[in-house]
């Protein structure tokens, strides 16, 4: 699935590789809006006065994260217009029209975003408003948005300064490009790239409070810092996808980074780009990831050609992997964060594909997941089971009888009419989810072909 499956990489690792940095922006998300509609345009000597700050974060860095710059780092100043043309020429090159298509198709079928969302242009017009500041690795060159905001723009600059120092040790357009079509495995980096940026500027902030306090004007007191993430996203209105999806790297990437730095020191911090780790799995349980006894390596899971089942008019748009994290994402968009939880645990590997009907739009999703154990392959039905009864309740849905048998081994979602609209089987520990069956469909036939591809016919 292009990179729009599951945002991860589109949004993920498209937007992060660049070193687009929503997070440091995000803060002051709001507040940082409000006052830049009133912001003169950048001084002409906007640039001159970012480079000095550069070099004295530079230097401060240095010490939190006690490794030399091996380059001064180049710096300037964008307005928002710039920074859209940017943002747009990006979005051309590293997530081109189909693929973005699929990723929308992916995350409707998913029943994460709603059929009306323009997928592309939200993240658009939230990145323009709300990024601060990015790194781009392309040319080496930091930018930060002309604010009024000083210390915003400080945090911003210890931020991206960060990114240009990883970037002189481990090139970080390679870091990404090695898992352009995988999007659990690039999100995983990109907790890496942006957790440790975000466990650094925390750990920046804590050491050098009066570089901070000098800048700090009335208007962007303390108060700035504390505002939270989420929250911030909550108030510009951020669809919940997106929210999570965007806010993982930094809040769940710095979580593990701090982590992985207590364990090991600031060298396992750089040893995770050597040997990065494989999945978000990996990240939302650093403890079994640090601990050789424990690690848990994911499963590549394949899945079934399902276009000659489905009939001449399907073909195969998109396919990806969603990982532990949209795995508990997908169930808890769904309304339940419990079964969410439970149901994601045990994730161990997986892998989607999109199919669409040429003569008549319609989606077609398989998803196909192996889990640690049989019993958490049976929690993860329980979670679908709820995900289907969900849909079927929201207004513009057909009302749909969902109902799953006795040993938590399959439930099926019918219409009106009795016929199979969507189901969910498990053999043992493999599970296997089809969305969108239509009358006249073989279910029986294409849940087969699934469970045979995974392995798991006849067990
Ligand atoms: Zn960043």
């Amino acid at each position: 699935m292009g990179r729009t499956a599951f945002p991860e990489r589109a949004v993920g690792r498209r937007w992060g590789r660049r070193g687009c940095c929503v997070a440091a922006v995000l803060l002051a998300a709001g507040l940082a809006r409000a006052q830049e509609e009133e912001a003169p345009a950048a001084p002409s000597d906007a640039g001159g006065e970012v480079l000095a700050l550069v070099r004295e974060i530079e230097g401060n860095l240095e010490r939190v994260r006690e490794r030399e710059f091996l380059l001064p780092t180049d710096a300037g100043v964008h307005t928002r217009e710039q920074l859209r043309e940017y943002l747009c020429a990006q979005l051309d090159q590293e997530l081109p029209p189909e693929k973005r298509r699929g990723w929308e198709l992916a995350a409707k079928a998913f029943g994460m975003i709603p059929e009306e969302c323009d997928l592309e242009q939200t993240l658009l017009d939230f990145l323009v408003a709300q990024v601060g500041g990015f790194y781009d690795p392309a040319t080496k060159k930091l930018y930060c948005m002309s604010s009024p905001l000083k210390l915003l723009n400080y945090t911003v600059l210890v931020h991206e300064l960060a990114h240009a120092q990883q970037d002189q040790y481990d090139d970080l357009e390679r870091y990404y490009d090695a898992v352009r079509d995988h999007d659990d495995r690039a999100l995983a980096r990109q907790c890496v790239v942006e957790g440790e940026a975000q466990f650094l500027t925390e750990r920046y902030l804590a050491e050098f409070p009066d570089a901070l306090a000098a800048l700090a004007s009335e208007g962007d007191s303390g108060e700035l810092l504390k505002f939270g993430l989420q929250q911030g996203l909550a108030q510009i209105g951020a669809p919940p996808y997106l929210s999570a999806l965007l806010t993982f790297p930094y809040l769940g990437g710095m979580r593990f980074v701090r982590q992985v730095k207590d364990r090991g020191g600031w060298e396992a911090v750089a040893d995770l780009y050597a040997h990065p780790p494989l999945s978000s799995e990996q990240i939302l349980h650093p403890e079994k990831f640090l601990d050789p006894a424990q690690r848990d390596d994911p499963t590549d899971v394949p899945a079934a050609d399902l276009c000659a089942a489905l009939g001449a008019d399907w073909q195969a748009v998109y396919a990806n992997a969603l990982g532990e994290f949209q795995t508990e994402v997908f169930v808890r968009l769904a309304g339940d964060p419990v079964r969410a939880l439970r149901g994601s645990y045990g994730w161990d590997g997986d892998r989607y594909c999109v199919y669409q009907c040429s003569a008549t739009g319609a989606v077609f999703l398989q998803w196909v997941a192996v889990f640690d154990s049989e019993n958490d392959a049976a929690e993860m039905i329980d979670a679908l089971r709820r995900v289907l009864e969900r849909r079927s309740s929201l207004p513009d849905a057909g009302r749909l009888d969902v109902k799953m048998d006795a040993e938590k081994e399959r439930v099926t979602a019918r219409d009106a009419v009795g016929a199979p609209r969507a189901l969910a089987a498990r053999r043992g520990e493999k599970l296997v989810y089809l969305f969108g069956l239509e009358a006249g469909m073989d279910a029986a036939g294409l849940e087969g072909a699934a469970l045979q591809a995974l392995g798991a016919q006849g067990e």
